[in-house]
């Protein structure tokens, strides 16, 4: 501010009588306003989740693990797995997260494939949960 007085001692004085409000995006009291209501409202949010995951992961996490009831789980080694419904087969590697359908590394969540080789470890499916939908 000193150096807009010894600059412009007119542009001082307007922007001293605007006052704050008007030129410093802190003070402006929408937007602080409106900021403030964005992380309660994500607080609140989150406060409130009963599962370790977002509702709409937690509901795609539901369907899948539905579908994996029905596959055969193969292992080929410590993880690498084959995975086998309807005549189709997967290959889901655990060690890299990746399953040849692509929906794991699509949607950072584990597909069918994914949990039923988790399954068939006996693995909990939330080891298998990136941070993102938490
Ligand atoms: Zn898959």
């Amino acid at each position: 501010m000193e150096e807009l007085r010894n600059l412009h001692p007119n542009a001082y004085e307007y922007v001293i009588d605007a006052g704050p409000q008007k030129w410093s995006r802190v003070r402006c009291p929408d937007r602080r306003n409106m900021v403030q209501r964005w992380f309660h409202d994500r607080h609140r949010a989150a406060q409130s989740m009963r599962h370790q995951l977002t509702d709409a992961a937690h509901l795609m996490i539901l369907k899948r693990v539905e579908k994996c009831n029905f596959m055969i789980v193969n292992p080929v080694d410590w993880n690498i797995f084959s995975v086998k419904r309807a005549g189709k087969q997967w290959t889901f590697d655990l060690a890299r997260k990746t399953c040849t359908c692509n929906k794991f590394q699509m949607d950072i969540l584990p597909c069918s494939h994914a949990l039923a080789a988790a399954r068939d470890r006996n693995m909990d499916f939330t080891s298998l949960y990136t941070d993102y939908y938490k």
